[in-house]
């Protein structure tokens, strides 16, 4: 049986630490489903078509990973999918406590799902997509953040 995991985000926008984690997630699994969550309360700086398109942009060479959006639980997309696997990334003590009742939460949802934690790269642990919408918002160069194959900007 092919090992699919999802990697479930918002990506507003990606940056090197979600690179980092996909890339590190990769030899683990068959197929990686980078996915997008729409939540219909929350308000997005980048559409959700350029959230897509990065994504797509970034792994166009590798056909293990595919980028697609849903809607509503992540355990409800990854048995559509046939998934077994969520992939998350940790980079402090406060995204672990999250990450653990969120997986926990999943569990009892759904049994046949388990997920996957990578730590962070220490180099990397600072990054969030938070911090580098506060830069952009505030006229600053995200660069230093975001892989070097996209660009981003935002005309406010
Ligand atoms: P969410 O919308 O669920 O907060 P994000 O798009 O911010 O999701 O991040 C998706 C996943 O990537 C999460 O598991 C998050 O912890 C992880 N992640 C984000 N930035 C980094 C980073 N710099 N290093 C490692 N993991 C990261």
């Amino acid at each position: 049986m092919q090992r699919i995991a999802v990697f479930p985000g918002s990506f507003d926008p990606v940056t090197i630490g979600h690179i980092d984690i996909i890339n590190r997630g990769l030899p683990l699994f068959d197929k990686l489903i980078i996915g997008i969550g729409v939540n219909s309360q929350k308000k997005y700086l980048f559409p959700l078509e350029k959230r897509i398109e990065w994504l797509k942009k970034i792994f166009e060479y590798e056909d293990r990973v595919s980028v697609e959006s849903y809607t509503g639980l992540t355990v409800h997309f990854c048995e559509q999918r046939n998934a077994q696997f969520i992939l998350r990334g940790i980079r402090s003590a406060g995204d672990f406590e999250f990450e653990k009742a969120v997986s926990q939460t999943n569990r009892v949802l759904s049994r046949s799902i388990e997920t996957i934690f990578i730590l962070a790269n220490p180099s990397l642990s600072v990054v969030s997509s938070s911090i580098v919408r506060d830069v952009i918002i505030n006229g600053g160069d995200p660069k230093p953040f975001v892989p070097e194959e996209i660009e981003v900007s935002v005309h406010l």
